[in-house]
């Protein structure tokens, strides 16, 4: 594998944006064109923001708005647009935004790439990679559970491989890694923003990228060269302080963070962090903290680039970006103040909208859960909430890996007490799994010992995939669905069943280290700083403090061949593999237009209570395999929601009185064209960025979804599949509507008219007695979403635009 350049490893794609720039460049920006000797990512970024600095002057800029405000397409446009002059850009501004890449995984980017075929273009826009990670379940070991995942899913990965050869995209064979990862071995250079077809994706920050998570409609605006929409998110500054030491790790610091923001906290918001404790931390460390950022709702997080970022450039050989990102920071700009160098860092004297201070060395181990990543329980306090919680006592399982922890450094800190245990003559009590993030972290962690430490100790070491962290377990302790039963992990996400389809499993979150030594203890209650175990000679036992090495002695080993990426440049005559009798793939049928009126006659398919995430709109697991099929995975609509009126799960009534599962009731209601609509409580969609839980409740005929409160990018994605959402301008008026009321929308056909400006309410006729009420409620529509919606769905202006 060459060095990583975004220049040189692009192909084709990026090669004609940067000529589409030089010509640019030529064309109109003549004060720029001494800027000869930085490399092309670096020349395009000074460009911007030059332009960001001659638009806001001396304005103290966070590392996130530089970063972000430099990949504007208008800058002048969108920054100074509705924002008091750039004064308050904030919470105000529309960003049009020209992403230098999108990374897709194969679950999203079957959509997305269906998507990005109904626009007929040749090739993509901007540079692209396509990661086959979410399919492969998780069950005996590497080696079969690879094998039988691409016997399995071989249509889908053909599929991609060959969209991947017809557009010019990279792509990653099952096995070769998890997206976050390889993206940050491979693609991440500080400076860059990239657009990823999955929560996660802001994994990244942690080498000074913004990237930000997205649905496939989102994805493919930046594959067709579209400007992408973000509304300017607002800034959360955490300054860090101190150092962690003993059991302390970066993930206990946004397990902790978690805790106190909520689910909720960080919605509308970039998290950046700053202070002297950014300097102890390594760079993996940070990106496991920019990972589960999603977590809180950010809209992305970041950290400024640090020596240790530079040393992991250097350990996955990318030593030219390290000397590009130095001359980049050393580059001066226009002018000659100290603005028009770019630092990745933020300005001296910056405003965040928030500030949240941590203090690292007084951080303990945290564990959150059951069934939601914000249940922050210090581990002081554990035993006590389990025994309090009447939780399971019992540890059945413990995972260690993932996107989200699974590097060098996470791996050697539990080597560290998986060796003391093994001298002490311990075994895990529980199942012991880890999840290696990308084939070059499995293969150096192979060459320099530590997989087979894990591996004498009893532990399974599964493919480089997404398996039991997506739903792709399949257990082999013979724990049925149904049974409660307690396990830990150290991924970034635990909603019910996201594990083993169990709705049961109470599943926690933790460390690496405090999962492998709660493993062995088998308990929930053992808490490894301060308690012992009982050796077979009856001798105590205590865990020692884990140690572990940032990275490598030597650069990582890029592991075995038939796992490197597939790099090529765009093949027109390359057929894209779908059968027509495909039921894992289809082709798809455009979205019928928003009538030229108010709507009317919508009912009330079901009224949701409690959190309704995308998994529960969209469930993962079984029916990951029918992502590129949208009659066959819309059979889960909503199939684990709660009845806010009978408290059944996945119930609905028809008008008649019928009994139903919601997507079957959704199915009729299709059949005899009757749109309806679902009423919700709050954070509706929160968790992964899945763009089928807003297209398949529009494949079944929603046209509206009415709640307290949305996730933003579920949002987002609603409105970009014409699907209007609407909130409670009052949250009791929740109470007021029920299943079966019919709705009329007054005013949503002149807002859409008006570029998104106006009010709307809804006309809520209940079912029964007839009695009218008005209720007021609110939309987030801007005007191209507004011209998303009347085109029926993002996609069908897209093709339009694309066509003509
Ligand atoms: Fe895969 Fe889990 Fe990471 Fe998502 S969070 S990319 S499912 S490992």
């Amino acid at each position: 594998m060459r060095p990583i350049d975004l220049a040189s490893r692009s192909g084709v794609a990026l090669r004609r944006a940067f000529q589409a720039q030089q010509l640019r460049r030529v064309a109109g920006s003549r004060q720029y064109s001494n800027v000869t000797s930085l490399p092309p990512t670096y020349e395009k970024l000074h460009n911007k923001y030059s332009e960001v600095r001659r638009v806001l002057g001396a304005q103290r800029l966070t590392l996130a708005e530089k970063i972000l405000y430099s990949h504007l397409d208008n800058v002048e446009e969108s920054l100074l647009n509705n924002t008091n002059n750039g004064r308050d850009i904030r919470g105000k501004a529309n960003l049009k935004l020209k992403p230098d890449r999108v990374n897709m995984q194969d679950a999203s980017a079957q959509m997305a790439l269906l998507q990005f075929m109904s626009c007929n273009l040749p090739q993509t826009a901007i540079p692209a990679s396509i990661h086959c990670d979410h399919l492969i379940v998780g069950s005996k070991g590497a080696d079969d559970d690879l094998q039988a995942g691409i016997q399995t899913n071989h249509e889908v990965f053909d599929f991609l491989e060959s969209a991947a050869k017809k557009y010019g995209l990279d792509f990653w064979a099952p096995g070769a890694g998890i997206i976050h990862q390889t993206v940050l071995e491979n693609y991440a250079i500080p400076g860059l923003m990239m657009l990823g077809t999955d929560s996660h994706s802001p994994n990244a920050g942690g080498l000074s990228t913004i990237t930000i998570g997205v649905g496939g409609a989102d994805a493919v605006e930046a594959l067709v060269g579209a400007p992408w929409e973000l509304k300017a998110p607002k800034i959360l500054g955490v300054r860090l302080t101190g150092k962690l030491s003993n059991w302390a790790s970066p993930k206990d610091l946004i397990l902790h963070l978690a805790g106190l923001l909520t689910v909720r906290g960080g919605t509308g918001y970039i998290v950046e962090y700053s202070g002297p404790g950014v300097e102890t931390l390594s760079c993996t460390g940070m990106a496991t903290i920019c990972n589960m950022g999603a977590e809180i709702g950010a809209t992305t997080s970041i950290f400024p680039y640090t020596e240790a970022s530079a040393r992991y450039l250097e350990a996955t050989r990318r030593e030219q970006a390290v000397k590009n990102a130095a001359a980049f920071q050393n580059f001066p700009g226009a002018g000659a103040s100290e603005d028009a160098y770019f630092k990745f860092k933020a300005d001296e004297g910056a405003q965040y909208d928030e500030v949240i201070e941590i203090d690292l060395s007084k951080l303990e181990p945290h564990i959150n859960g059951p069934h939601t990543p914000d249940l922050s329980t210090p581990l002081s306090q554990f035993k006590t909430t389990v025994q309090e919680q009447k939780w399971p006592e019992k540890l059945s399982a413990g995972l260690i890996g993932s996107c989200t922890n699974s590097s060098y450094e996470d791996m050697t800190r539990v080597e560290s007490i998986v060796r003391a245990a093994e001298e002490a003559g311990l075994k895990p009590k529980a199942d012991f799994y880890v999840t290696p993030g990308s084939e070059q972290i499995r293969a150096t962690l192979e060459r320099d010992g530590t997989l087979q430490t894990f591996e004498k100790a009893g532990g399974i070491v599964l493919s480089n995939a997404c398996g039991p962290c997506i739903g792709q377990w399949k257990r082999q302790d013979g724990v049925e669905k149904g049974t409660v039963n307690a396990i830990l992990t150290s991924y970034n996400r635990n909603f019910r069943g996201r594990n083993d389809g169990n709705l049961d499993t109470m599943n926690f979150l933790a460390s690496p280290e405090i999962v492998t030594a709660m493993a062995y203890a088998g308990s929930t209650t053992f808490n490894p700083v301060t308690d012992s175990l009982t050796t077979p000679d009856g001798k105590e036992f205590k865990f020692p403090a884990p140690h572990g090495l940032e990275g490598p002695k030597t650069p990582f080993d890029i592991g075995k061949d038939v796992f490197k990426v597939a790099s090529q440049p765009p093949n027109p005559n390359e057929k894209v593999a779908i059968a027509p009798t495909s039921e894992r793939l289809a082709l798809l049928e455009p979205f019928e237009p928003f009538p030229n009126s108010d709507l009317s006659g919508l009912k009330v398919l079901v009224k949701v209570s409690g959190k309704c995430t995308t998994d529960t709109i969209s469930a993962a697991g079984p029916w990951l395999k029918y992502k590129g099929h949208l009659p066959n995975i819309s059979a889960n609509t909503l199939n684990t929601a709660v009845n806010a009126e009978t408290g059944e799960v996945n119930v609905a009534y028809d008008l008649d009185g019928s009994k139903h599962t919601i997507p079957e009731l959704a199915k009729l209601w299709k059949e005899r064209n009757q749109p309806w609509l679902v009423v919700a409580e709050h954070n509706y969609g929160e968790g992964s960025a899945r763009e089928h839980a807003a297209l398949q409740p529009r494949y079944l005929g929603a046209r509206i979804i009415v709640c307290k409160s949305f996730a933003r990018i579920h949002e987002t994605n609603l409105k970009k599949q014409g699907v209007v959402p609407l909130t409670l301008v009052n949250e009791q008026d929740y109470d007021k509507i029920a299943a079966g009321d019919e709705v009329a929308t007054v005013g949503l056909y002149d807002m859409l008219q008006n570029g998104g400006q106006g009010e709307v309410q809804l006309k809520v006729t209940k079912r029964g007695t007839g009695e009218e009420i008005l209720i007021p409620v609110k939309h987030q529509v801007s005007k191209d979403q507004a011209g998303f919606i009347l085109a029926g769905s993002a996609l069908n202006l897209l093709s339009k635009g694309a066509s003509a």
